[in-house]
């Protein structure tokens, strides 16, 4: 049996990594660093019309992005490599030819236009095909025919495909380690392609021997794989192979309704479904990274997609998902995707960052608008206006007015506007000019004091002020606003209020 745990991630470069895809990557790592075992990536090209350029390079940065780093991978510690099947196309040949040699499978050489004829003529009767004992003996196969007469077939050229030759009437019970026990009726299945003869192996047969020769202890991947694991096992029982376990994660559901989150659900509603940006003929899909999402926070986020340790906690960090995975509480029944659940872990991972941090997040998107701010200021507004934002990029709209003078004034807060607010105002104004040290504090207390000594009732104030300064009813504590931008801005801003508003 497995000396130690050694688990992979084998996508296929047949497009962007879809988040079900990270989500599987993710478990796999987690998984290998619970059990210090090996996580490793495998990329399975061997389907050369599904393949897509440019996705395995972006399947290999989105891994990076999220801080998902694998122990071996292409280039990368390659201990039982190529870790790209392309470029380990030869070594499949010899494992196919032994399961012809063992009778586990056999060549057939039918055209597509017999396949299609056999179906035709199968479902006419009102049958379903399969290619399977059902039909296999009528087929143009290996099965009948002498040795002599298959090399000879082959030997001048024909096309061929090998079969699995799927055991008949055996029941076969497996365990699933996320799943428990499972049945399958082999009469169900088909003979699945191994081999065709243009050289490349199909993705059932290079799975299983990469996964045995790279001593892949647990195969953990997702829902859509569970229908070829009986195959998969009879074949690791074809080559007389350890097994290894099998885990199959619950799928990811649409956040409304029923089925599948498909590759489109994410733009179509308004969410991204995909690491990084992807643009292709078909369009632009939009990516978490670009949408200013933290990886931190991706990863939270997926990591309680189907799992969780059984407590209320919902904030954890890699390395403490690390500490706590465990398979078996990894449900059976799919995950809702919930865009605002996705929203919130980057709130709380948004303001559990430092000021500073944040501030040098924000400072490219004010260079862009053209305003200048010092750093130690930048850091202040960003610590006062973090609260109320998901994102970064949020941050413009939660505190424009510290960097410019409102030019519109909200409707609905002008009409508290009184007759002597003007008035009310100007005094304000008087007040504040005269304070030597302005400071938040010291300003609040006296123009509380103020405001106290002469009657004034704190909304004839505040809220006008507030107006004057914001150009709404928003933002964080006024006394801050009025320390930060300034004595000479505040002023300026009443006075324009008092003009604009009168
Ligand atoms: N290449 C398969 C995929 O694209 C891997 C499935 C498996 O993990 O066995 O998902």
């Amino acid at each position: 049996m497995f000396q130690e745990v050694r688990v992979r991630f084998a996508p296929s470069p047949t497009g962007p990594l879809h988040i079900g895809g990270v989500r599987t990557a993710l478990f796999n790592y987690l998984f290998a660093k619970k059990n210090g075992g090996t996580f490793y990536i495998r990329i399975e090209d061997t389907d050369q019309k599904r393949y897509v350029e440019g996705a395995e390079q972006y399947i290999l940065e989105s891994l990076e992005w999220l801080g998902i780093f694998p122990d071996e991978t292409i280039n990368h510690n390659e201990k039982f490599g190529p870790y790209r099947q392309s470029e380990r196309k030869d070594l499949y040949k010899k494992y196919a030819d032994q399961l012809i040699e063992s009778g586990d499978a056999y060549y057939a050489f039918d055209t597509s236009e017999a396949l299609d004829e056999a179906r035709r003529s199968t479902e006419a009767e009102g049958g379903n095909f399969i290619y399977n004992h059902s039909i296999r003996e009528k087929m143009d196969t290996s099965l009948l025919l002498s040795s002599e007469e298959i090399k000879a077939r082959i030997g001048a050229g024909e096309d061929y495909v090998i079969r699995f030759k799927t055991p008949t009437d055996r029941t076969i019970e497996l365990t699933d380690l996320i799943r428990g026990s499972i049945k399958f009726d082999t009469n169900l299945l088909d003979d699945k392609v191994l081999f065709k003869s243009d050289g490349m192996p199909t993705y059932h047969l290079a799975n299983i021997v990469d996964d045995h020769l790279m001593l892949t202890s647990h195969v953990i991947r997702g829902e859509e794989w569970l229908p070829s694991m009986p195959l998969h096992v009879m074949l690791y029982e074809a080559f007389g192979w350890d097994i290894p376990e099998f885990a199959h994660l619950p799928l990811i559901l649409k956040p409304v309704g029923n089925g599948k989150l498909s590759k489109r659900d994410g733009d179509k509603l308004g969410f991204p479904t995909f690491p990084l940006e992807w643009k292709s003929e078909e369009g632009v899909s939009s990516g978490y990274r670009e949408k200013g999402f933290f990886p931190e926070a991706v990863i939270n986020f997926l990591a309680l997609l189907g799992w969780n340790d059984g407590t209320d906690k919902e904030l954890y960090t890699l390395e403490e998902l690390a500490e706590s995975f465990d398979l078996a509480r990894v449900n059976k029944a799919g995950a809702k995707f919930d865009p605002e659940k996705n929203k919130w872990f980057n709130h709380q991972y948004l303001i559990n960052k430092d000021d500073e941090t944040l501030a040098k997040a924000f400072a490219p998107i004010l260079y862009e608008k053209g305003i200048a701010v010092d750093y130690s200021t930048l850091v202040r507004i960003v610590g006062l206006i973090k609260e109320r934002a998901n994102f970064v990029a949020e941050f413009w709209d939660l505190g424009d007015f510290f960097f410019q003078a409102p030019s519109e004034y909200d409707a609905k807060a002008s009409k508290n506007w009184k007759d002597d607010t003007a008035n009310l105002m100007k005094r304000t104004s008087e007040e504040l000019s005269n304070i030597e040290d302005f400071t938040s504090t010291n300003i609040e207390t006296i123009i509380k004091n103020w405001m106290t000594e002469n009657e004034i009732g704190m909304g004839k104030i505040m809220q006008p002020l507030r107006l004057s300064l914001v150009g709404a009813l928003k933002g964080p504590h006024l006394f801050d606003i009025i320390e930060i931008i300034g004595k000479e801005e505040t002023l300026r801003r009443i006075e324009k209020a008092i003009e604009t508003l009168n």
